[in-house]
């Protein structure tokens, strides 16, 4: 924490007051209570922080006033969706404003022509699939957490587990309105698919964590929504060979919407969450091949193909649930893995991303670093996309020495992320959590040009400081 930190001013009466006008006196939080959800995140072990004030604008307009007070009276803002982040992106550590997008809640348009949806930023992915689904059209991104609103998951860049055939977030918008610090408000982008104008704001805006500007409008781009999605699931004898598979796999004419992989000791934790067992507990590996496809037949004649290349490697089963409900326990049992090690065990978070092809060698290199440091270590993730999660246990031990334990892990895993040319977040983003490690990954050169894009946008550090990396 620089000096620039301390330079911060405080919230006055007044300017509360101010805040209020601006608002609407519905809007505003001061009560420390009521703040309470407001000074955390999903993050394992993020601070809690209390913000000064709770602002809840209705329109752009609040924004852009809220935003150019903030920079007036040098007051720090760290902007919030559903405070589903799992990198503490959305924790006030400088108290000041937290500005909640919560109630910018409306989808304003859905365009089934040229296939587009334009949208406030606080709307809940799962309102907005179900809204855009019921007109036949297809807004792709998956992140595990649908109470995330769609103005977190652009900011975060998230990914999940459609990501292998429709991309991550960036991948899925075309524009945005964002309210710059000093409460500018600028347009990115627009309802089309092509752009050689300038450069592109909406791209650099997006994931860069509420540092640059606030997201007040987005714009999706969007597909025709498939017919039918398929599961197989197939148990291997060890991890090395199921993601053995996944190459072959990725190599076929039709690329499925997500290759999940998985060890036995999540799924034991996720049998003891649940109470009732999962198939095959001989077995020590497994992936999820989730598939979309225009009819049933379609896809069960890909996961023969896929079957065969599961058993080369292995695999002693490739099992395609029977019926709409067998499918829908076993992607809930994949959709709940952070809850259920959340509550097995004191844990931490971290999604490296690799280059899909070195996954068994990275994960190969984790075991070896987890043994060296006495530390447990789960291992799941996307193997389609090589975004490989990880979850060090705090096992046999007490809580205050794995806490000690954790920060040269976390290093010399990230390091091996890197050694086979990953990076160190693959959707979940820096925020706090992961700042102290950006420097393995981020040289001198490419900071000092991240610091001149955050100085350009913001000149008084106001906006979510202290996140991704320090002024
Ligand atoms: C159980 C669980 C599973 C998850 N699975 C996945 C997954 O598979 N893939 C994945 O990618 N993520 C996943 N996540 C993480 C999380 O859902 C995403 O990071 C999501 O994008 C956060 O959205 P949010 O609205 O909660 O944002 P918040 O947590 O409120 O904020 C996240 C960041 O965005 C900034 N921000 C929020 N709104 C705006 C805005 N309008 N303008 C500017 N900045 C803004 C905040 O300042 C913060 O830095 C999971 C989380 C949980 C709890």
């Amino acid at each position: 924490m620089g000096d620039r930190m301390a330079n911060y001013e405080k919230l006055t009466e007044e300017l509360i007051r101010e805040l209020a006008e601006i608002c609407g006196g519905g809007n505003i939080i001061t009560n420390r209570d009521a703040m309470q959800d407001y000074a955390r995140d999903e993050s394992p072990h993020a601070e809690i922080r209390f913000p000064e004030v709770v602002v809840k604008p209705e329109d752009t307009m609040t924004v852009s006033r809220i935003l150019s007070l903030a920079t007036r009276y040098i007051i720090p803002v760290t902007p919030r969706g559903a405070g589903t982040g799992l990198s503490g992106g959305c924790i006030p550590l400088f108290g000041g404003i937290v500005l909640s997008l919560e109630n910018m809640n409306r989808i304003i348009s859905i365009d089934g022509e040229n296939f587009t949806a334009v949208t406030e930023p606080g709307v809940p992915m799962a309102n907005l699939c179900t809204e855009i689904e019921s007109r036949g059209l297809y807004y792709p991104l998956y992140p595990g957490e649908m109470t995330a609103t769609i103005g977190g998951t652009v900011s975060t860049n998230a990914g999940g587990m459609n990501a292998v055939r429709y991309g991550v977030t960036r991948n899925n918008i075309l524009g945005l309105e964002a309210v710059l610090p000093n409460g500018d408000i600028i347009n990115t982008g627009g309802e089309y698919v092509k752009s050689s104008t300038g450069y592109d704001l909406t791209q650099l805006i997006a994931g860069s964590e509420g540092t640059l500007a606030v997201i007040t409008k987005v714009i999706l781009k969007l597909t025709t929504k498939p017919p039918k999605r398929e599961v197989l699931f197939a148990p291997f004898s060890s991890l090395q060979d199921a993601i053995d598979s996944v190459p072959e796999i990725l190599h076929l004419r039709m690329i499925p919407a997500g290759l999940e992989f998985m060890e036995r000791r999540i799924i034991s934790i996720i049998e003891g969450y649940l109470e009732r067992e999962i198939p095959y507990p001989e077995f020590d590996a497994f992936l999820m091949i989730i598939m979309d496809g225009d009819s049933e037949d379609d896809i069960h004649e890909y996961f023969v193909t896929v079957g065969e290349i599961c058993k080369k490697h292995g695999a002693a089963e490739a099992l395609v649930p029977g019926s709409e409900r067998a499918k829908r326990r076993l992607l809930e049992a994949r959709e709940i893995f952070y809850h259920a090690i959340k509550r097995y065990a004191p844990m931490e978070l971290i999604d490296t991303v690799v280059p899909r092809s070195r996954i068994p060698d990275f994960v190969r290199q984790v075991k070896e670093i987890s043994a060296r440091h006495g530390i447990t270590v789960i291992i799941y993730g996307h193997a389609g996309d090589g975004n490989v999660h990880l979850h060090p246990l705090c096992e046999n031990m007490s809580e205050e020495v794995w806490k000690e334990k954790l920060p040269s892990l976390l290093k010399d895993i990230f390091q091996a992320a890197i050694s086979f040319g990953g990076a160190i977040s693959g959707e979940h983003g820096i925020g706090i959590e992961k700042k102290p490690y950006l420097p393995i990954q981020i040289d001198e050169p490419l900071l000092t040009v991240m610091k001149r894009v955050k100085q350009a946008f913001d000149p008084e550090n106001i906006l979510n400081p202290g996140k991704i990396f320090d002024i």
